[in-house]
C-alpha cells in the first residue's frame, strides 16, 4: 500500500511541509507513502525546502481509488474533486472540520493550536518515533509560518514547546531570528503581480450556502502592498463576477503593527462591514487593528453573525 500525503489547494508552507513530515511518519512506521501538492509552493516555501534540503512534494490532482492521509484542511473546496472516491486513512488539522464524508474509520489527529505542524509533532513524540532533523527544521519554520511568529492569536503553548523541541532537534539555536529571514522572504512582493498575490493564501469557503474567498498576504510592513492596491482591487472585482463570489476578502496583514489592511469586494458590502464591525473607504478598505488570523478572526463571524 502506498500512501498518497497532501494539503489544501494553494497550498501555504504548514500544508507542504506537513505532507513532508507525515509522510516520514508513515515511513517510520514502515508504510511507504508519498507526500503530494495541491498547486505551486510559495517563495517561503521554496526558501525552507532549500535551506533544509528536502524534496518538493509531487503534484496530486485526482484520488480516485487511492489510499490517501490529509493534512492542514478537511474542506472538500481545498481538496481534489473526487476526495470521496479515495479510503482517506489519516487526517492531521489545526482547522475546524470541513464537512468531509468518508466510508471507513480512520486516524484523526486534531488540535486547536497554531499549525498542523505542532500537531504531527505530538504524533511523532506519542509515538517514540524520531523526525529527521532536516524535517524538524523546516517543521519548525511552518509553526511559525503559521503562527506569524507566535503574534497570531492562534498561537497555543503547544506551539511555543514544539518549536523548542523541534529547535534541539534541528540544532537551530535562535528559532526566532530564522523566522524572521524566512518573513523577510514573504515579505519581498515587488516582482509578483496583483493576481500573484491575491493568489499566495487564498482558500474557497462555503458559507450559508454562499461562495467566499478569503486571501491573506503578510507582511513585515503593510505598506509595501500600498502602491499594488488599486491593481489588486481591480484584479478582486473582476475575480468577483468571474468565479461567482458572493465575497471577496483580502487581508494585507502588518505583522509589526499585529492588525491588518482588509479589502472588501461583495454583493453586500453593508453586511460584511457590520460582521467586522468597520467601514470601508472608497477604496473598499478598511484597517482592522489586532486582525491577524483568517481562521480565528474572519471565518467564525462570517459563519455565525452573517
Ligand atoms: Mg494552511
Ligand atoms: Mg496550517
Ligand atoms: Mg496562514
Amino acid at each position: 500500500m502506498t500512501v498518497y500525503v497532501f494539503g489544501h489547494t494553494n497550498p501555504d508552507s504548514d500544508a507542504i511541509i506537513s505532507t513532508i513530515a507525515v509522510a516520514e511518519l508513515f515511513k517510520a512506521r514502515g508504510v511507504d507513502a508519498i507526500a503530494c501538492k495541491q498547486g505551486d509552493i510559495n517563495p517561503e516555501t521554496k526558501f525552507i525546502i532549500e535551506k533544509f534540503g528536502l524534496d518538493i512534494p509531487e503534484t496530486i490532482t485526482s484520488v480516485e481509488g487511492k489510499t490517501v492521509a490529509l493534512v492542514d484542511t478537511t474542506e472538500p473546496t481545498q481538496l481534489p474533486e473526487d476526495i470521496e472516491k479515495a479510503s482517506i486513512v489519516f487526517v492531521a488539522d489545526h482547522h475546524k472540520l470541513g464537512g468531509l464524508k468518508n466510508a471507513t474509520p480512520l486516524e484523526f489527529y486534531g488540535q486547536p493550536v497554531g499549525s498542523s505542524s505542532t500537531v504531527i509533532t505530538n504524533i511523532f513524540k506519542t509515538e517514540g518515533k524520531n523526525i529527521p532533523a532536516k524535517v524538524a527544521g523546516a517543521m519548525l519554520c511552518a509553526v511559525l509560518s503559521d503562527t506569524v511568529l507566535f503574534k497570531s492569536p492562534t498561537t497555543t503553548e503547544w506551539d511555543k514547546k514544539a518549536v523548542e523541541e523541534l529547535a534541539k532537534i534541528a540544532g537551530i539555536e535562535k528559532p526566532l531570528d530564522l523566522g524572521l529571514e524566512m518573513l523577510k522572504v514573504k515579505s519581498s512582493i515587488e516582482n509578483d503581480s496583483a493576481l500573484d498575490l491575491i493568489n499566495r493564501d487564498f482558500k474557497d469557503f462555503n458559507i450559508h450556502g454562499k461562495k467566499f474567498g478569503i486571501g491573506q498576504i503578510e507582511l513585515i510592513d503593510g505598506s509595501m502592498a500600498e502602491s499594488k492596491k488599486p491593481a489588486i482591487l481591480e484584479e478582486m472585482k473582476k475575480l468577483h463576477k468571474d468565479g461567482g463570489y458572493n465575497t471577496l476578502l483580502l487581508l494585507i496583514t502588518d505583522i509589526m503593527k499585529e492588525g491588518s489592511e482588509m479589502l472588501v469586494v461583495s454583493d453586500d458590502i453593508p453586511a460584511i462591514e457590520n460582521v467586522f464591525g468597520i467601514k470601508c473607504d472608497e477604496k473598499h478598505c478598511a484597517w482592522v487593528d489586532g486582525m491577524m488570523s483568517r481562521k480565528k478572526q474572519v471565518v467564525p463571524p462570517l459563519e455565525t453573525k452573517l
